[in-house]
């Protein structure tokens, strides 16, 4: 059986000193020295100045809201994890969908404004499968409205634009470690901040709202990341550039063969060879971290209906996944929200009839890569 995904182990007995460490400190979380390690580890790999880590993505997006006290509605997009929009309800915020565009599937900046309310507090843009999002445009925006920015950055570990990470832009920009992802701490999450000072306060705010013995700032919440998280982070930061490298490689060769298939299309950055490509969008050189592998199928041009691949790969034991069918917009939380209604969303549904995300993950064997191509090219 072959999955969309399998999760990178770093050797196990690298880890048994970590934990022996842990059994040693008896300091197990709040802050414990794995901790600290691994924030000051992260701020280097990924080149931002200050990050917060979480026990996952979803308690991270939830205290970035609170951090900025966003209330009211805000725009954010249907086609993503439904985390993104579920982090609004928790919060009490209304989400306003707006469309994405019709090639990498990333909120349509040009439909931003249109969207905008009195209540209107912040936008919450996701960067569909590690593609930057238009920042520069979105970012006008913002200032121009004065709204805040919060990017849910999930998929974005180690991308980089001009060598600048990604998670750089926006007020805050949330990171998932997911076991599923790139970059996983079994569960893991994080919030990367520009002050010390917003670090400080995401810091309350994922223990409760303690300052201080005496003191709690806000309710806060529980969402701290555990010493054998934190430990096992830093151990696979040693592997990471390893486990990139190794996902390049195969959607190389996944973009040589699956170019020319009349009715497949794929998103046109993975089209360059090089690890640096041109954005369409921007033209911007992007570092990629490989972490979908996502093909679009025009049932028309390419004869078999999106489902149909997705069934026929399954009977040979290849689980691709259909991210992101359903549309958040439809499921039954959202599917009454005016903006949730399908003519305000045309290139999302249309992303989500046609896209299927293909099986990539470092240990990945070529013949199994090859047997994927072949059944696609029949
Ligand atoms: C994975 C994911 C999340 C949630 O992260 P968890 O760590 O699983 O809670 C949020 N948004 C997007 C876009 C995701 O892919």
């Amino acid at each position: 059986m072959i999955n969309v995904t399998q999760p990178y182990l770093p050797p196990l007995d690298e880890f048994t000193p970590y934990l022996e460490q842990i059994w040693k400190n008896k300091w197990l979380t709040n802050n414990g020295p794995f901790h600290q390690q691994f924030e000051a580890a992260l701020c280097e790999y990924l080149g931002v100045p200050y990050i917060s880590v979480f026990s996952n993505g979803t308690l991270a997006l939830l205290t970035a809201l609170q951090a900025l006290d966003i209330k009211g509605e805000v725009i954010t997009t249907p086609y993503s994890f439904v985390a993104t929009a579920h982090s609004l309800l928790w919060n009490n915020i209304t989400p306003v969908f707006v469309d994405v565009d019709p090639i990498l599937g990333n909120m349509d900046a040009t439909k931003i404004e249109d969207a905008i309310t009195e209540k209107t507090s912040a936008i919450l843009p996701v960067h569909v499968y590690g593609n930057p999002c238009n920042h520069i445009e979105i970012n006008a925006i913002a200032k121009k409205h004065n709204l805040k920015l919060i990017y849910d950055a999930a998929h974005c570990f180690g991308v980089k634009e001009n060598g600048i990470s990604i998670c750089n832009y926006g007020d805050l920009s949330i990171l998932s470690f997911h076991a599923t992802k790139v970059f996983n701490t079994f569960e893991g999450g994080a919030i990367v901040c520009h002050t010390k000072e917003m670090k400080q306060h995401i810091d309350d705010l994922k223990n409760f709202g303690f300052r201080n013995e005496t003191t709690v700032i806000a309710a806060g919440i529980n969402a701290k990341m555990n010493e054998v998280q934190a430990a096992f982070g830093l151990l696979q930061l040693k592997y990471i550039d390893q486990a990139i490298a190794k996902r390049k490689h195969i959607a190389e060769f996944y973009t040589k063969e699956l170019s020319n298939i009349p009715g497949i299309r794929l998103i046109d950055s993975y089209q360059l060879s090089t690890i640096n490509y041109q954005l369409p969008d921007n033209c911007k050189l992007i570092t990629h971290n490989y972490s979908y592998f996502p093909i679009f199928i025009s049932e028309q041009e390419y004869g078999k209906s999106r489902d149909q691949v997705y069934e026929e790969l399954k009977t040979q034991g290849i689980y691709a996944r259909r991210y992101f069918y359903p549309l958040i917009s439809d499921f039954p939380m959202y599917s009454h929200l005016l903006s949730a209604q399908k003519n305000n969303v045309q290139h999302a549904h249309r992303l989500a009839e046609e896209v299927l995300c293909l099986p990539i993950y470092p240990d990945l064997e070529q013949v199994d890569v090859e047997k994927i191509i072949s059944l696609l090219q029949k």
